[in-house]
């Protein structure tokens, strides 16, 4: 076996690189939940694959979750260049708060007393409601109760998945899937029969040119989401927050964030929820 040899120059750029990670992983800075900017940084959780909520892209990051986190983020005294995104799948959400990684998430992350008991949450800031995205051409599901025979998909970790197997459709055969955009291949190439989440996520999906046509929102809204920014449990931030999400509804920058990234999926939302009404 070849060894490399490592010389005093190459163990010093190990070191070097190895601070710089656990730097970059947000661990080690004095921001973390102090709110306050003077040229640091903010580590926010946002979801990669779901247009019109949360997506990076080649251009960057867009949706109306990050539009709120630059909001939030402004208000707690940081530039758009001082905030570092970061992926937080459904499943992974909790963990990445509670170990540091991200000082707040907003990513589709309803709230519910599963989630309160490790982490706490500023908000709610929307209103969705659970929905199901079959391919156009299939009539067979009309409701709920339909899903029942069915191959169905939904993400690991999300409250979707949990709703299934809990009360909506317990006979289905549900599919966890890692991510949604595997859920969309599954869809797309007839290995499930229908994706279950939030019909904030969905309407994105249905919109998106490469899918143009191809599904459709079963429209059933079965449950209420209510979304809430996500914090580590204790942190101060989770008042500051809040107080920004009320300013953000009040100055109509709220309205103009939903119109900007829901409004062209033709996603019909509910009006801004107030701080604390979580809808049962
Ligand atoms: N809002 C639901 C949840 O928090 C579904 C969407 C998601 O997975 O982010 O689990």
């Amino acid at each position: 076996m070849k060894l490399r040899k490592v010389t005093a120059a190459s163990a010093a750029a190990l070191v070097l690189a190895l601070t710089a990670t656990a730097c970059g992983g947000g661990g080690d800075k004095d921001t973390k939940g102090s709110g306050s900017g003077d040229g640091k940084t903010i580590t926010v959780g946002i979801k990669f694959d779901q247009p019109g909520i949360g997506q990076k892209t080649p251009q960057g990051y867009s949706g109306f979750d990050v539009d709120v986190a630059k909001y939030i983020a402004k208000q707690l005294g940081y530039k758009e260049d001082q905030i570092e995104w970061k992926e937080s799948k459904s499943a992974d959400r909790e963990t990445m708060l509670e170990r540091g990684d991200v000082d707040f998430i907003a990513a589709s992350y309803s709230i519910n007393d599963k989630r309160l008991a490790k982490v706490d949450f500023a908000g709610p800031y929307l209103l969705a409601h659970q929905d199901v995205l079959v391919r156009a051409d299939d009539d067979s599901i009309k409701s709920p109760a339909d899903l029942n025979s069915k191959k169905l998909c939904s993400v690991t970790g999300s409250t979707s998945a949990q709703n299934v197997q809990d009360t909506l459709a317990p006979k289905a055969q549900l599919q966890e899937y890692p991510t949604y955009s595997a859920c969309l291949s599954g869809l797309q190439n007839k290995a499930i029969d229908a994706l279950t989440t939030d019909d904030s996520i969905l309407a994105g999906y249905a919109a998106q040119d490469a899918f143009k046509g191809k599904f459709k929102l079963g429209g059933f809204k079965m449950t209420n989401e209510n979304y809430g920014i996500g914090v580590k449990k204790g942190s101060d931030l989770k008042a500051k927050i809040n107080t920004a999400l009320e300013k953000m509804v009040a100055d109509g920058s709220w309205q103009k964030a939903v119109d900007a990234n829901l409004g062209p999926a033709g996603y019909k939302n509910e009006p801004a929820p107030k701080i604390g009404d979580i809808k049962s």
